[in-house]
């Protein structure tokens, strides 16, 4: 049976993806190696890593003014990453959720951090909107989805100072106006690839401006000016986000898919919402298109074990909420289909039925 894959990350990837991906590692692009076996330095890689940059500029419309680099490290090396590189004395952070807590904590060791607001107070359970940042922070770092709690800025912040933004687990998921931000980043193993590496897009005049001595490895600038070559890329994970990236396309783009993704959203929510036995936990207006999180009504909440089981046996995997939310989550990313969406959708009414 053909599973329908829910899980948060690593996730759901296209079956473009990973079928061109796996005939890579038999024998890429025709060089009678396998994808593991070949230089990076080659042509033929260095053309996947040239295609997978132009993509991403062209699926994101990317202005000139903006780098694209491929990193190894995942997401949580940019929590360091960007304040190494753009931190001098002062930057303002979001506080939305465990991976925003955790940039604020790496923020910390290169400078003073300002946390405008924060949603702790309800286990992250909102955005918060009411607050101001400070006009001499050097920049404004936020998480667009908030992968753990299922919570999305549906509008992004005009506060008056430069963006950064952790875009994990929504990076592909709709238009952005890249010309807002200094830094957007994004760990691969949810809307792109395998995990082991995280796409940087960085406005190359924020470069340069603070005064410690970056190393090397940290060093975007030195990254951008090597083609993502500097050292050994992770090979494998950027041919899949290749894949992934034409796949993109040949859906229709961005836009297209985030038509997809409000219509499969729609669905689940209003299933959520409709429901004796459900209830979602993530503030109405504040709801995540990638991540639907959603736990048993109290009278109901001893069945939620049942009722993993029961959407296991119909071959649904992965909707185990986060720990620090429990009950469920449904990670619905770009390559899932509406089909399975609706297994999930049918499975919640057919279990109500038995209760
Ligand atoms: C998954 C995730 C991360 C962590 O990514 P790694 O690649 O494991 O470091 C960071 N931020 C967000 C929003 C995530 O969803």
């Amino acid at each position: 049976m053909k599973k329908h894959n829910f899980y948060a990350g690593p996730s759901i990837l296209s079956e473009y993806t990973i079928k061109n991906t796996a005939a890579a590692v038999e024998n890429f692009a025709g060089t009678g190696l396998s994808l593991l076996e070949v230089s990076h330095r080659g042509k033929e890689f260095v053309a996947v890593m040239d295609e997978a940059c132009t993509l991403v500029k062209e699926l994101l419309d990317v202005p000139s003014t903006h780098e694209v680099i491929f990193l190894g490290g995942g997401a949580s090396m940019q929590f360091c990453m960007v304040p190494c590189n753009l931190l001098n004395k002062k930057a303002a952070y979001l506080d939305s959720g465990t991976w925003a807590s955790k940039a604020i904590k790496e923020a910390k060791f290169f400078g003073e951090v300002e946390v405008v607001a924060s949603s702790k107070d309800r286990n992250y359970s909102y955005i918060p909107k009411q607050y101001t940042v400070s006009p001499d922070a050097e920049y404004f770092h936020v998480t667009t989805n908030n992968t753990i709690f299922g919570t999305e800025l549906h509008r992004i912040p005009d506060v008056g100072v430069p963006l950064v933004s952790d875009m994990s687990s929504d990076i592909f998921s709709r238009p952005v106006d890249v010309s807002k931000f200094d830094v957007i980043y994004a760990g691969a193993q949810k809307n792109l690839a395998p995990s082991g590496v995280a796409v940087v897009i960085v406005r190359r005049d924020a470069l340069g401006r603070v005064e410690r001595p970056i190393p090397s490895m940290l060093n975007y600038r030195i990254h951008a000016d090597n083609g993502s070559m500097y050292n050994t890329p992770p090979v494998l994970p950027v041919f899949s986000a290749l894949q992934t990236l034409k796949w993109y396309k040949e859906q229709g783009g961005i836009a297209a898919l985030q038509k997809k993704n409000i219509d499969k959203a729609t669905v689940l929510y209003d299933e959520i919402d409709r429901s004796r036995l459900f209830t979602g936990t993530a503030a109405v207006e504040d709801r995540s298109l990638m991540n639907v999180c959603f736990v048993m009504k109290e009278e109901y909440r001893e069945l939620e074990g049942a009722f993993n089981e029961y959407a296991s046996a119909r071959g649904i995997v992965g909707i185990k909420g986060h720990r620090s939310v429990g009950g469920f989550r449904a990670s619905i990313y770009n390559a899932m289909p509406q089909s399975s969406v609706e297994a999930l959708v049918g499975a919640m009414q057919s279990f109500a039925q038995t209760v």
